[in-house]
């Protein structure tokens, strides 16, 4: 080993984060080092509290620090309305558009039959029994355009179907193969506005 222990640890705990190789993983320890330690006991708390803290709202699956969510809780919000997304980030993108008023439900994920994860294996028999109070007069399926994405949709939408509830799919104006989350706000408002009947 070239490194001390603590700094090694350090390099393999930012190795675990996605997008970071372990060039830049031995950038950002070394950074560590270099930042105030003040800076560094915050950063440190905000990972905890931010795990800790955090839970799935019971309701829609968002992320949240009460449950229900402040999207649920929300009187102002109209329950006839349901927009299906497949991760809490995507939430946060279509709330920044600042267009859409309904409610959400959170999939935390899609179904993919080659890495082996069924409709069980996400939330949507969660989705399923929300639908059966009455209230919800439209579902907006906004997983991602992508296969996996599609399949959920379609999935969903044979599942829904003979409630008689109206389901859409947004618009492809997206990019196939994208993520949501990564959409600008205008793309993201003109695939609500041009969504489809399914
Ligand atoms: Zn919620």
């Amino acid at each position: 080993m070239y490194y001390p222990e603590p700094i090694s640890k350090l390099i393999d705990s930012f190795t675990k984060l996605p997008g970071i190789g372990p060039k830049t993983a031995v950038r950002l320890a070394f950074f560590v080092l270099n930042m105030k330690e003040d800076d560094v006991l915050d950063f440190a708390k905000a990972l905890v509290s931010a795990k800790r803290e955090l839970t799935h709202c019971s309701v829609c699956g968002h992320i949240t620090d009460q449950d229900p969510c402040q999207i649920c809780t929300d009187a102002s919000r109209d329950d006839s309305v349901i927009c299906v997304v497949e991760d809490p980030k995507d939430v946060i993108a279509m709330e920044k558009m600042r267009e859409f008023n309904g409610r959400y439900h959170v999939l935390h994920g899609s179904i993919s039959p080659m890495d082996g994860i069924g409709p069980e294996d996400i939330n949507v028999p969660d989705l399923i029994n929300r639908l059966k109070d009455d209230k919800v007069k439209e579902i907006i399926l906004a997983t991602n355009p992508n296969v996996e994405g599609e399949a959920t949709a379609m999935y969903i939408s044979r599942l829904v179907k003979p409630s008689g509830i109206r389901i859409t799919r947004i618009a492809h104006g997206l990019p196939m193969g994208g993520d949501l989350e990564y959409a600008d706000e205008v793309t993201l408002s003109k695939a609500m506005e041009g969504r489809r009947e399914l």
